[in-house]
C-alpha cells in the first residue's frame, strides 16, 4: 500500500469520529482543500452550515482544509471581487522557521542540489559552491515553546493596547506554529492600509523614540511618566525595569552599550533610576550624557519586544488559512484550538497527536531525533522499523519513510 492511501484511511477514520465545530459565520466563508503533497488544490468552496462541512469532511477526508478570514455575500463567486466582501477577521501567524533558536542546529539540515554538499543547521547558501541550499526544517519543544511565548505576547498586545479581547481565538497551526484569529466586530471593516498600520505597530517597524515621548534635551533624558505611559512607551519602560530587575551587569552592559563597570554603577543606582522613570526622568551618570546610555538601552528593549509575525498572512484579506481543529496533512497533527488560559502550558507536539498508537511497519525512515506525543524518536538513517501510527504519519506525510 502506498503512503497516500494509508494516510487517507487514517484521515477518514479521524473525520468519521470527530466533529469539527469552530468556524463562526461559516456560510459567508470561502474554503479551499488540498491533497497529498499540495496544500491548496481547489478553492472557492462554501458550506452553509457546520453540518454540511462535517458531512464533506467525512466523505472526502482532505489532507488539508482552509477557510477565509473574510466573509462574503457570495463566497463561491470568482474572481475575488465578485464575492462581495462583508468583513474580515485579523489573522496573525507565528512560524517556528522564522524564529532563530539554538535548537535549529540539532534538527535542521541543509543540502546543496548543485554540488551535493550538505550538513546540519540552517544554511541558506552552500559554503562549497556558493549556490542556494535547501533547508529541511523540523520543530521541537524548544522552538515551538519560543513561538508560543511570542503568541502569548501578541495576545497581551491585542488585549491591552487595542482592547480586542472579544473574539480572540488561538490554535496550533498543525505543523510549525500558531494562528491567532481576532474576530472582534471592531476589526471587520479595517482596510488593507489599516491592517498594515496595525502590523507595523506589532512588529515595531520604523519605531523611533521621539514620537513615543522620549527626548534628550541638553544632556538630560525625559520619558513619559511610568504610570501614564501607553503602548510602546509602556512596553519600553517595562522592559527597562525588567532589565534592571535581572541584576545582571553583563547583560545590562550589552543592552546599554556601556562598559561593565558602568553597568554595575547603574545597577547600584537602580532605585533612583526607577523613581526617576515614575517622574518622567531618565537619570544619567556622572559625566555621561543620558542619551548615550538610554538610547541604546531603549532600542535594545524594543528589539526584544518586536513580534515577528508573518506579514503576508496578516495583510492579505483574501487569505485562506487552516480550519481550526482539522488535521494538517503534512504531520497528522490536529490544528487544535487552545484556550488563552491553557496556552502557556500547552504542549502542541503532545496534545495535538490524534492518530492512534498501533504499531506500523515502515522502511527507509530518515529523520533527525524528533519529539512527538511526549516521547523522543530517532534519529533514523534509512531504517526499517515499527512506529506508532501517529509517528508513522508524521514521517510518511513528508516523504521521510515508506510503508513497508
Ligand atoms: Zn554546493
Ligand atoms: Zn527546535
Amino acid at each position: 500500500m502506498g503512503a497516500q492511501i494509508f494516510l487517507h484511511n487514517l484521515l477518514q477514520r479521524f473525520y468519521a469520529n470527530t466533529r469539527i465545530g469552530g468556524v463562526p459565520e461559516i456560510s459567508g466563508r470561502e474554503f479551499g482543500i488540498g491533497e497529498f503533497g499540495k496544500k491548496i488544490s481547489s478553492r472557492h468552496l462554501s458550506f452553509c452550515s457546520a453540518d454540511a462541512l462535517n458531512a464533506f469532511l467525512r466523505e472526502k477526508a482532505p489532507f488539508y482544509i482552509s477557510c477565509s478570514a473574510a466573509r462574503y455575500s457570495l463566497p463561491v463567486a470568482r474572481p475575488m471581487d465578485a464575492k462581495g466582501l462583508i468583513g474580515a477577521d485579523l489573522i496573525y501567524e507565528f512560524d517556528a522557521d522564522e524564529i532563530m533558536t539554538s535548537c535549529k542546529t540539532s534538527h535542521d539540515s541543509w543540502k546543496c542540489s548543485s554540488c551535493g554538499a550538505g550538513g546540519k543547521g540552517r544554511l541558506l547558501e552552500c559554503p562549497q559552491c556558493g549556490r542556494g541550499a535547501q533547508v529541511e526544517e523540523w520543530v521541537c519543544p524548544e522552538c515551538l515553546g519560543e513561538t508560543k511565548r511570542l503568541t502569548l505576547r501578541l495576545i497581551k498586545v491585542m488585549e491591552r493596547d487595542f482592547g480586542f479581547s472579544q473574539g480572540l481565538s488561538v490554535n496550533f497551526s498543525g505543523s510549525k506554529g500558531f494562528h491567532v484569529h481576532v474576530r472582534s466586530d471592531a476589526v471587520q471593516g479595517f482596510s488593507k492600509a489599516g491592517r498594515l498600520e496595525l502590523l507595523d505597530y506589532i512588529t515595531g517597524t520604523n519605531l523611533s523614540l521621539a514620537p513615543l515621548g522620549f527626548s534628550f534635551p541638553r544632556g538630560s533624558g525625559l520619558c513619559p511618566k511610568r504610570g501614564a505611559a501607553k503602548g510602546w512607551a509602556r512596553v519600553l519602560l517595562e522592559g527597562v525595569e525588567e532589565a534592571f530587575s535581572q541584576n545582571d551587569a553583563g547583560a545590562l552592559a550589552v543592552m546599554a552599550n556601556v562598559p561593565y563597570r558602568n553597568a554595575e554603577k547603574l545597577l547600584k543606582e537602580k532605585r533612583a533610576i526607577m523613581n526617576g522613570m515614575e517622574r518622567g526622568i531618565l537619570l544619567g551618570m556622572n559625566g555621561i550624557r543620558a542619551e548615550k546610555i538610554w538610547k541604546p538601552l531603549l532600542l535594545s528593549v524594543a528589539d526584544l519586544q518586536k513580534l515577528p509575525v508573518d506579514r503576508q498572512t496578516s495583510t492579505d484579506i483574501y487569505k485562506i488559512i487552516r480550519v481550526p481543529d482539522t488535521i494538517h496533512g503534512s504531520t497528522g497533527l490536529q490544528a487544535k484550538t487552545v484556550s488563552l488560559q491553557e496556552l502557556s502550558s500547552f504542549d502542541p507536539l503532545k496534545e495535538c497527536v490524534v492518530m492512534g498508537g498501533e504499531e506500523v511497519l515502515v522502511k527507509n525512515a530518515l529523520a533527525p531525533r524528533f519529539y512527538l506525543n511526549g516521547k523522543w524518536f530517532g534519529p533514523y538513517n534509512n531504517d526499517s522499523l515499527s512506529l506508532p501510527e501517529y509517528a508513522a504519519f508524521y514521517l510518511l506525510a513528508r516523504h521521510k519513510a515508506e510503508v513497508a
